[in-house]
Protein backbone atom coordinates (compact mmCIF):
# COMPACT_ATOMS: atom_id res chain seq x y z
CA UNK A 1 0.00 0.00 0.00
CA UNK A 2 1.34 3.21 -1.32
CA UNK A 3 0.75 6.76 -0.31
CA UNK A 4 3.36 9.58 -2.06
CA UNK A 5 1.53 12.65 -0.45
CA UNK A 6 1.05 13.28 3.18
CA UNK A 7 1.43 16.39 5.65
CA UNK A 8 3.10 16.91 8.88
CA UNK A 9 3.38 19.54 11.88
CA UNK A 10 6.29 20.87 9.49
CA UNK A 11 3.38 22.65 7.75
CA UNK A 12 -0.20 22.13 8.00
CA UNK A 13 -0.56 18.49 9.08
CA UNK A 14 -2.05 17.72 12.69
CA UNK A 15 0.48 14.83 13.12
CA UNK A 16 4.00 14.87 14.17
CA UNK A 17 5.95 12.96 11.41
CA UNK A 18 6.49 10.36 13.94
CA UNK A 19 2.61 10.17 14.95
CA UNK A 20 2.13 10.37 11.01
CA UNK A 21 4.31 7.50 10.52
CA UNK A 22 2.63 5.21 13.39
CA UNK A 23 -0.80 6.12 12.07
CA UNK A 24 0.31 4.78 8.19
CA UNK A 25 1.90 1.71 9.82
CA UNK A 26 -1.11 0.80 11.65
CA UNK A 27 -3.45 1.74 8.13
CA UNK A 28 -1.18 -1.02 6.24
CA UNK A 29 1.02 1.76 4.36
CA UNK A 30 4.30 0.09 2.99
CA UNK A 31 5.84 3.21 1.34
CA UNK A 32 4.96 6.73 1.94
CA UNK A 33 6.41 9.89 1.12
CA UNK A 34 6.29 13.06 3.90
CA UNK A 35 5.50 15.97 1.61
CA UNK A 36 5.26 19.18 3.68
CA UNK A 37 4.75 22.48 2.24
CA UNK A 38 7.73 23.99 0.68
CA UNK A 39 9.61 22.36 3.53
CA UNK A 40 11.71 19.39 3.93
CA UNK A 41 12.09 19.88 8.12
CA UNK A 42 10.26 17.02 9.06
CA UNK A 43 11.95 13.97 6.75
CA UNK A 44 14.66 13.29 9.28
CA UNK A 45 11.90 12.70 12.16
CA UNK A 46 9.86 10.76 9.31
CA UNK A 47 12.87 8.80 8.91
CA UNK A 48 13.94 7.73 12.32
CA UNK A 49 10.16 7.01 13.11
CA UNK A 50 9.80 5.00 9.27
CA UNK A 51 13.09 2.72 10.53
CA UNK A 52 11.04 1.55 13.52
CA UNK A 53 7.67 0.84 12.30
CA UNK A 54 9.00 -0.87 8.96
CA UNK A 55 7.86 1.50 6.85
CA UNK A 56 9.80 2.58 3.83
CA UNK A 57 9.68 6.25 3.96
CA UNK A 58 10.14 8.79 0.88
CA UNK A 59 11.87 11.93 1.02
CA UNK A 60 9.57 14.75 -0.14
CA UNK A 61 8.42 18.30 -0.06
CA UNK A 62 5.11 19.90 -1.88
CA UNK A 63 6.58 23.01 -3.12
CA UNK A 64 4.41 26.42 -4.04
CA UNK A 65 5.01 27.47 -7.91
CA UNK A 66 3.72 30.30 -10.01
CA UNK A 67 2.50 29.31 -13.43
CA UNK A 68 0.03 32.05 -15.27
CA UNK A 69 -0.36 34.03 -12.38
CA UNK A 70 -1.15 31.05 -10.26
CA UNK A 71 -0.12 28.85 -7.93
CA UNK A 72 0.27 24.82 -8.29
CA UNK A 73 1.92 22.60 -6.81
CA UNK A 74 4.68 20.42 -7.31
CA UNK A 75 5.37 17.68 -5.33
CA UNK A 76 9.00 16.55 -5.22
CA UNK A 77 10.21 12.28 -4.87
CA UNK A 78 13.04 11.13 -3.06
CA UNK A 79 14.68 14.42 -3.06
CA UNK A 80 18.29 14.91 -1.40
CA UNK A 81 17.83 16.96 1.40
CA UNK A 82 21.67 18.09 1.62
CA UNK A 83 20.94 19.19 -2.05
CA UNK A 84 21.75 23.22 -2.53
CA UNK A 85 19.73 24.09 -5.30
CA UNK A 86 16.63 23.33 -3.49
CA UNK A 87 17.64 23.52 0.14
CA UNK A 88 17.57 27.69 -0.73
CA UNK A 89 14.81 27.57 -3.12
CA UNK A 90 12.75 25.88 -0.46
CA UNK A 91 14.20 29.03 1.99
CA UNK A 92 13.38 31.40 -0.17
CA UNK A 93 9.58 30.08 -0.01
CA UNK A 94 10.07 29.89 3.90
CA UNK A 95 10.84 33.32 3.38
CA UNK A 96 7.90 34.16 1.28
CA UNK A 97 5.61 32.49 3.49
CA UNK A 98 6.56 34.45 6.27
CA UNK A 99 6.00 37.80 4.62
CA UNK A 100 2.62 36.55 3.18
CA UNK A 101 1.58 35.30 6.71
CA UNK A 102 2.21 38.97 8.18
CA UNK A 103 0.09 40.47 4.74
CA UNK A 104 -2.88 37.63 5.28
CA UNK A 105 -2.92 38.58 9.18
CA UNK A 106 -2.85 42.47 8.35
CA UNK A 107 -5.64 42.15 5.75
CA UNK A 108 -7.68 39.83 8.69
CA UNK A 109 -7.67 42.25 11.28
CA UNK A 110 -9.68 44.29 9.70
CA UNK A 111 -12.19 41.56 9.78
CA UNK A 112 -11.85 41.01 13.25
CA UNK A 113 -9.05 38.52 13.58
CA UNK A 114 -7.22 39.91 16.27
CA UNK A 115 -2.91 38.88 16.36
CA UNK A 116 -3.41 36.68 13.68
CA UNK A 117 0.42 36.46 12.40
CA UNK A 118 1.19 35.74 16.42
CA UNK A 119 -1.03 33.47 16.54
CA UNK A 120 -0.84 31.42 13.61
CA UNK A 121 3.22 31.14 14.19
CA UNK A 122 2.35 29.84 17.43
CA UNK A 123 -0.25 27.46 15.85
CA UNK A 124 2.71 26.67 13.42
CA UNK A 125 5.43 25.68 15.81
CA UNK A 126 8.20 26.81 14.09
CA UNK A 127 7.03 24.44 10.85
CA UNK A 128 5.33 26.75 8.17
CA UNK A 129 2.65 29.08 8.02
CA UNK A 130 -0.36 28.26 5.61
CA UNK A 131 -3.81 29.59 5.22
CA UNK A 132 -4.80 26.83 7.18
CA UNK A 133 -3.29 27.87 9.89
CA UNK A 134 -5.50 31.27 9.16
CA UNK A 135 -8.56 29.41 8.82
CA UNK A 136 -8.18 27.58 11.90
CA UNK A 137 -7.85 30.73 13.87
CA UNK A 138 -10.84 32.05 11.91
CA UNK A 139 -13.23 29.11 13.24
CA UNK A 140 -11.66 29.47 16.43
CA UNK A 141 -12.49 33.09 17.08
CA UNK A 142 -16.20 32.44 15.71
CA UNK A 143 -15.67 34.07 12.44
CA UNK A 144 -16.42 31.57 9.99
CA UNK A 145 -18.60 28.21 10.88
CA UNK A 146 -15.65 26.13 9.67
CA UNK A 147 -12.38 25.67 7.36
CA UNK A 148 -14.25 25.51 4.26
CA UNK A 149 -16.13 29.00 5.15
CA UNK A 150 -12.69 30.53 5.89
CA UNK A 151 -11.82 29.46 2.83
CA UNK A 152 -14.86 30.52 0.68
CA UNK A 153 -15.03 33.78 2.49
CA UNK A 154 -11.89 35.01 3.34
CA UNK A 155 -9.02 32.91 1.94
CA UNK A 156 -9.04 32.20 -1.95
CA UNK A 157 -8.07 34.48 -4.81
CA UNK A 158 -10.04 37.40 -4.56
CA UNK A 159 -11.08 37.43 -1.18
CA UNK A 160 -10.46 40.17 1.37
CA UNK A 161 -7.76 37.89 3.12
CA UNK A 162 -6.17 36.73 0.02
CA UNK A 163 -2.78 37.60 -0.25
CA UNK A 164 -0.92 36.44 -3.35
CA UNK A 165 2.68 35.63 -3.42
CA UNK A 166 5.25 34.89 -5.89
CA UNK A 167 6.64 32.10 -5.46
CA UNK A 168 8.99 30.54 -7.97
CA UNK A 169 7.98 29.74 -11.69
CA UNK A 170 6.76 26.11 -12.49
CA UNK A 171 9.69 25.63 -14.44
CA UNK A 172 12.53 26.34 -12.09
CA UNK A 173 10.82 24.66 -9.02
CA UNK A 174 10.94 21.63 -11.40
CA UNK A 175 14.74 22.29 -12.06
CA UNK A 176 15.14 22.38 -8.24
CA UNK A 177 13.54 18.94 -7.68
CA UNK A 178 15.53 17.45 -10.68
CA UNK A 179 18.85 19.07 -8.98
CA UNK A 180 18.40 17.12 -6.08
CA UNK A 181 18.27 13.91 -7.65
CA UNK A 182 14.26 13.52 -7.48
CA UNK A 183 10.93 13.17 -9.05
CA UNK A 184 8.64 16.13 -9.77
CA UNK A 185 4.77 15.38 -9.79
CA UNK A 186 2.00 17.88 -10.47
CA UNK A 187 -0.29 17.51 -7.35
CA UNK A 188 -3.77 17.03 -7.45
CA UNK A 189 -5.18 18.63 -10.92
CA UNK A 190 -8.36 19.38 -10.22
CA UNK A 191 -7.43 20.63 -7.25
CA UNK A 192 -6.81 24.36 -8.52
CA UNK A 193 -10.38 25.33 -9.17
CA UNK A 194 -9.48 25.35 -13.39
CA UNK A 195 -11.89 24.70 -16.05
CA UNK A 196 -10.92 21.24 -17.83
CA UNK A 197 -9.23 23.92 -20.62
CA UNK A 198 -6.79 25.55 -17.90
CA UNK A 199 -6.57 22.21 -16.42
CA UNK A 200 -5.04 20.84 -19.58
CA UNK A 201 -2.77 23.40 -20.43
CA UNK A 202 -1.58 23.63 -16.44
CA UNK A 203 -0.66 19.83 -17.18
CA UNK A 204 0.73 20.70 -20.82
CA UNK A 205 2.82 23.49 -19.38
CA UNK A 206 4.16 21.00 -16.64
CA UNK A 207 5.11 18.45 -18.74
CA UNK A 208 7.24 21.00 -21.27
CA UNK A 209 9.01 22.58 -18.64
CA UNK A 210 9.92 18.78 -18.15
CA UNK A 211 7.65 17.30 -15.19
CA UNK A 212 7.74 13.79 -14.37
CA UNK A 213 4.68 12.78 -13.24
CA UNK A 214 0.47 13.63 -12.21
CA UNK A 215 -0.83 12.72 -9.45
CA UNK A 216 -3.77 10.80 -10.30
CA UNK A 217 -5.03 9.42 -7.46
CA UNK A 218 -5.76 11.22 -4.10
CA UNK A 219 -7.69 10.98 -1.27
CA UNK A 220 -10.54 13.11 -2.90
CA UNK A 221 -10.53 12.32 -6.40
CA UNK A 222 -13.62 10.77 -8.41
CA UNK A 223 -12.81 7.92 -10.74
CA UNK A 224 -13.98 10.25 -13.66
CA UNK A 225 -11.14 12.46 -12.74
CA UNK A 226 -8.74 9.46 -12.12
CA UNK A 227 -9.60 8.42 -16.03
CA UNK A 228 -9.61 12.18 -17.27
CA UNK A 229 -6.28 12.54 -15.56
CA UNK A 230 -4.91 9.08 -16.93
CA UNK A 231 -5.90 10.71 -20.39
CA UNK A 232 -3.85 14.19 -20.02
CA UNK A 233 -0.85 11.79 -18.63
CA UNK A 234 -0.91 9.86 -21.71
CA UNK A 235 -1.31 12.86 -23.96
CA UNK A 236 2.02 14.45 -22.29
CA UNK A 237 4.08 11.41 -21.36
CA UNK A 238 3.50 11.90 -17.60
CA UNK A 239 3.83 8.65 -15.25
CA UNK A 240 1.42 8.54 -12.67
CA UNK A 241 1.69 8.97 -8.95
CA UNK A 242 -0.81 8.48 -6.53
CA UNK A 243 -1.73 10.19 -2.71
CA UNK A 244 -4.10 11.21 -0.03
CA UNK A 245 -2.77 14.40 0.89
CA UNK A 246 -3.52 13.40 4.30
CA UNK A 247 -3.47 16.28 6.79
CA UNK A 248 -5.83 15.44 10.08
CA UNK A 249 -7.64 12.41 11.24
CA UNK A 250 -10.29 15.30 12.14
CA UNK A 251 -10.70 14.92 8.15
CA UNK A 252 -12.39 11.65 8.71
CA UNK A 253 -13.82 11.23 5.06
CA UNK A 254 -9.58 10.89 3.97
CA UNK A 255 -7.62 8.54 5.73
CA UNK A 256 -3.56 7.78 4.99
CA UNK A 257 -2.28 5.42 2.28
CA UNK A 258 -6.99 5.15 1.49
CA UNK A 259 -6.16 5.94 -2.37
CA UNK A 260 -7.28 4.10 -5.58
CA UNK A 261 -5.11 1.88 -7.65
CA UNK A 262 -3.47 3.69 -10.73
CA UNK A 263 -5.82 3.07 -13.39
CA UNK A 264 -4.52 0.24 -16.32
CA UNK A 265 -3.28 2.54 -19.31
CA UNK A 266 -1.18 4.55 -16.70
CA UNK A 267 2.87 4.23 -15.73
CA UNK A 268 3.95 4.35 -12.56
CA UNK A 269 6.71 6.50 -11.72
CA UNK A 270 9.56 4.50 -10.86
CA UNK A 271 11.08 5.24 -7.23
CA UNK A 272 14.38 4.29 -6.60
CA UNK A 273 15.04 2.02 -3.28
P1 LIG B 1 -1.04 27.67 1.31
O1 LIG B 1 -0.04 26.73 0.71
O2 LIG B 1 -0.50 28.41 2.48
O3 LIG B 1 -1.69 28.55 0.29
O4 LIG B 1 -2.18 26.76 1.93
C1 LIG B 1 -2.79 25.80 1.14
C2 LIG B 1 -3.39 24.74 2.04
O5 LIG B 1 -4.65 25.17 2.56
C3 LIG B 1 -3.73 23.47 1.28
O6 LIG B 1 -2.62 22.62 1.21
C4 LIG B 1 -4.82 22.86 2.12
O7 LIG B 1 -4.24 22.16 3.19
C5 LIG B 1 -5.53 24.06 2.68
N1 LIG B 1 -6.76 24.36 1.91
C6 LIG B 1 -6.85 24.95 0.70
N2 LIG B 1 -8.15 25.10 0.33
C7 LIG B 1 -8.90 24.60 1.35
C8 LIG B 1 -10.30 24.47 1.60
N3 LIG B 1 -11.22 24.90 0.72
N4 LIG B 1 -10.69 23.90 2.77
C9 LIG B 1 -9.78 23.48 3.67
N5 LIG B 1 -8.45 23.57 3.48
C10 LIG B 1 -8.01 24.12 2.35
MN1 LIG C 1 -1.96 21.74 3.05
MN1 LIG D 1 -1.51 20.94 -2.45
MN1 LIG E 1 -0.67 18.58 0.02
Amino acid sequence: MIDLHTHSTASDGRLSPTALIKRAAECGVTRLALTDHDTTAGVPEARDAATSYGIELIAGVEISATWRRRTLHIVGLNIDLEETTLASGLASHQALRIERARSIADRLARHGLRDGYTRAADAAQGGQITRAHFANLLVSDGICRDTAQAFKRFLRPGKPGYQRSEWSALESVIDWTHAAGGIAVLAHPFGYRFTGAWRRAAVGAFAAGGGDGLEICTGVSTIDQESQSARDAYAHGLFGSKGSDFHSPEQFWLEIGRVRELPKNVVPIRLAG
